[in-house]
């Protein structure tokens, strides 16, 4: 196997090691495309980074396994999911798997997928109708995410979910909030993100700032969202979800990365607000799959050019440099057959 680990803050190497199928429950697969985004990089550039391989998205086709069936066999597109409970924390051991203490993520604290090969569980592959385009299934993770983000926050029929951020996860997360017939209005710095948010069938969109909370407000009919999500990828202040949610409102923090701007949560306490914490979207990967093969998730606004395995560290550089310069960070898709 040919990958690219962190081999300091800022730096990745390149290693060759093997990798053999691990027991009959295991599969091999060939990873044909991997998407390394700011989440990555964060990883990569962190005082302390894992010194492991980076990359938690990715998709691939199967070319070893023990024992082929209808669903899995030879051949196989699969994509991949991220995320693995422990098996040995408490939780895991009654059987509460969703609420491992101690869940392996891709790319985070353990080996992701910036590599030619991996080996990997049965139960982390999934397949995807013919008629899927592969370069959505790369998001799969995000999708998986917003699922846990819309059964955390209990999102009912017609009601306003305010989401701060609209990354390409944040818009996953809106377009989701529509799918179960939800209003989301979302809010970004950022112009061309609220263009892509619009262009994906998101109505409101916010540009965040003064008049902000005035235009939520005025969406609302003045009662502000009860439910309020907040990427934790953003640059814009946390103390923002408290401020535009209603009394006694549910607020979610959800990422794979670490919330950036300090906040003081003393707006949440005179609100009584419930906040919620997500970082993974455990078990939703199947489900994930099935509304990305009905496109009721789109990405296609966020694609991006693929590029060639032998410009790897060159181009992971770029996005260092920029993450280091506070510049945004454009998702890289790289072509692993070459
Ligand atoms: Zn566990």
């Amino acid at each position: 196997m040919i990958g690219w680990q962190i081999a300091e803050r800022g730096k990745l190497t390149k290693i060759n090691k093997i990798e053999q199928l691990e027991g009959i429950d295991s599969v091999k697969v060939k990873i044909t495309k991997t998407l390394i985004t700011e989440d990555d990089v964060a990883s990569i550039m962190d005082e302390k980074p894992p010194l492991l391989i980076p990359g938690r998205m990715a998709i691939g086709q199967i070319t070893e396994i023990p024992y082929e069936s209808e669903y899995l066999k030879k051949g196989t597109k699969v994509g991949i999911s991220a995320v693995r409970n422990c098996g040995k924390c408490n939780n895991c051991l009654r059987g509460k798997p969703e609420k491992c203490s101690d869940m392996f993520v891709a790319g985070k604290n353990v080996d992701g997928f910036l590599k030619d090969f991996a080996v990997l569980s049965t139960s982390d592959v999934f397949p995807f109708p013919k008629n899927t385009d592969e370069n959505d299934v790369l998001y799969l993770e995000y999708v998986s995410l917003a699922l846990s983000v819309i059964d955390r926050l209990k999102i009912e029929k017609g009601q306003h979910v305010a989401i701060i951020g609209a990354s390409a996860l944040g818009s996953a997360i809106a377009q989701l909030v529509i799918y179960y017939q939800g209003v989301p209005i979302l809010i970004d710095d950022d112009d061309d993100n609220l263009m892509l948010a619009k262009k994906s069938g998101i109505y409101y969109t916010i540009k965040s700032g003064a008049k902000a909370e005035k235009e939520i407000s005025s969406i609302t009919g003045g009662r502000m969202p009860d439910k309020v999500v907040f990427v934790t990828g953003s640059d814009i202040s946390p103390e923002m979800a408290f401020k535009i949610s209603a009394p006694f409102g549910n607020v979610a923090f959800a990422g794979f990365s670490e919330v950036r701007a300090r906040s003081a949560f003393n707006v949440a306490l005179d609100k009584q607000l419930t906040c919620n914490f997500v970082t993974c979207g455990y078990g939703n990967a199947e489900t994930a799959i099935n509304l990305l093969a009905n496109k009721a998730i789109d990405f296609t606004n966020y694609y991006v050019p693929l590029t060639k395995m032998d410009k790897v560290e060159q181009n992971i550089q770029k996005m260092c440099d920029a993450y280091e310069k506070k510049e945004k960070v454009a998702d890289l898709l790289i072509d692993m057959l070459g």
